[in-house]
């Protein structure tokens, strides 16, 4: 083990939109600032190919483009980022100490988790076999592997409705396939698929098996309603776009959860435990988008500050 000898103000755990704008207000604040991400920065949002809800992104940045611009605010304002993974985090007297999978120690006075959602699994019979190899959950990444090609997207929300639209772009044909009979997602986002001519849209009906061989061949479904049963022989891409679960495993000893696992956190996004502070995505909330995420960030920065001088 090795203790970087450092004790920082504020660590921020998770570097998607929720802790760059928690590094941005910490680092101007003058707050010793330490901002740690295992893979890449952004999170889910680094995988949209166009971000067209982020207040002044008005030409449609992609994810990466936003997220680059908001890794620069945050080295101009001094927040260090440093990539490692956080595997376990501990509290003794006020200190947090989080070990890295370089095994370096990091101490701070207040922690600041945004560690967000992954995408969830189905479930269903082939969808463990085939991905990677025709089921994907991430159109922005395996989209442009189905080419003149036909694919189905699963769910009803904003994700699958969006997606479903940027499929288009390469598949000749989307089944968009939704359990349900009216969708959840934005009415401007189901107009615009219910416009497009290469979505077919199939309500209340649930995938039921993954088809194929070494790729996908083909994906059974059943109408709800009438019970029936048929094989989409033309589908060799099934993108799974239904709903996200919080990754709260790292602070599951620090925090309370909902009944769906996400962290209860407070109007100024403290949790039970004095001096950690939960945002975005992984958190209960009406909202989850990078705007708010980036909002909970800020809060959680100057919430940060006061525990601070409280303890001083
Ligand atoms: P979501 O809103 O939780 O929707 C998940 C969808 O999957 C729902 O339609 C749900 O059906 C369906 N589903 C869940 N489990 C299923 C199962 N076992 N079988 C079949 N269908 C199932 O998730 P999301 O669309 O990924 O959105 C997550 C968050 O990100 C939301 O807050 C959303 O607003 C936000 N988002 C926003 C934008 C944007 O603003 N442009 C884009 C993407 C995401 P039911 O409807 O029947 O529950």
């Amino acid at each position: 083990m090795e203790n970087t000898n450092v004790v920082y103000d504020i660590l921020i755990v998770g570097g998607g939109p929720g802790g760059l704008s928690a590094a941005l207000y910490a680092g101007r604040s003058e707050m010793k600032t330490l901002l740690l991400e295992e893979a890449f920065l952004g999170g889910q949002i680094a995988t949209a190919h166009s971000v067209e809800n982020y207040p002044g992104s008005i030409e449609n940045p992609s994810g990466p483009k936003l997220i680059e611009r908001m890794e620069q605010q945050v080295q101009h304002f001094g927040a260090e980022i440093v990539y490692d993974q956080a595997q376990k985090i501990e509290k003794n007297g006020d200190v947090f100490s989080v070990q890295g999978m370089s095994k370096k120690i990091y101490q701070a006075k207040t922690l600041i988790v945004g560690l967000g959602a992954s995408p969830r699994t189905l479930g269903i019979p082939g969808e463990d076999e085939f991905r990677g190899m025709g089921v994907s959950y991430c159109a922005t990444c395996d989209g442009a592997f189905f080419k003149n090609k036909v694919v189905a997207a699963i769910g009803g929300g904003d994700t699958a409705l969006q997606e479903s639209a940027f499929l288009t772009k390469f598949a000749s044909k989307v089944y968009l396939i939704h359990r349900r009979d009216e969708f959840r997602g934005a009415k401007s986002l189901v107009s615009q698929a219910e416009k497009n001519p290469r979505i077919e849209i199939l309500l209340d009906t649930v995938p039921l098996r993954v088809l194929g061989d070494s790729t996908v061949k083909g994906l059974e479904i059943q109408n709800k309603a009438t019970g029936e049963t048929r094989i989409l022989e033309d589908v060799q891409g099934v993108f799974m776009f239904v709903g996200n679960n919080p990754n709260t495993a790292l602070i599951k000893n620090f925090v309370d959860v909902d009944a769906q696992g996400y962290v209860l956190a407070n109007a100024d996004m403290s949790t039970k435990t004095p001096g950690l502070f939960a945002i975005g995505d992984m958190i209960q909330k009406p909202l989850r988008q990078a705007v708010t995420a980036a909002a909970d960030g800020a809060i959680a920065a100057i919430s940060a500050e006061h525990y601070i001088a409280g303890l001083e």
